[in-house]
């Protein structure tokens, strides 16, 4: 089991370090802020839809190593997908992250994203695991603006 946790960290701080899709995406892309004042993590993601599909999404920001991580993973695992299927993949990572139940087929879903299953047992850290979650649940319900996890 030790192995298994150094080898999420491994991911965790791999991602953390060269983040992917770290950049902004011209307009019209649709962008939200997040930002969590427990820890001061900032993150703006850009999306850009076509025909209700995720073509590109990128995300900037700063913010400690799960905040930056999860957000790098997020853009990875859902480039190319439908905005449901986003929305539908945050309720299965939020629930990972909070500890509840994750039926075996949400886990495969998930794929990579299962090594911030960790994330439960430190609840001050839940917040940074979804902040950019929450940022894109933002830009793709429309609204620009800022959210907060507070
Ligand atoms: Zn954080």
């Amino acid at each position: 089991m030790a192995d298994l946790r150094e080898l999420y960290q491994e991911v965790i701080l791999d991602h953390s370090r060269k983040p992917r899709n770290f950049r902004t995406l011209p307009e019209p892309a649709r962008r939200a802020d997040g930002f969590n004042p427990l820890c001061g993590d900032k993150i703006t993601v850009f999306v850009r839809l076509e025909q209700d599909q995720v073509r590109e999404i990128g995300f900037l920001g700063s913010g400690c190593a799960i905040s930056t991580a999860s957000a790098s993973m997020m853009t990875e695992k859902l480039k190319g997908k439908t905005a449901q299927d986003a929305l539908r993949l945050f309720e299965e990572f939020h629930d990972l992250v909070t500890g509840k139940a994750v039926t075996p087929a949400a886990g495969e879903d998930l794929g990579k994203l299962k090594v911030f299953s960790g994330v439960c047992e430190f609840p001050i850290r839940v917040k940074c695991a979804t902040l950019a979650w929450h940022a894109l649940k933002a830009a793709l319900s429309g609204g620009a603006g800022q959210v907060s996890t507070e």
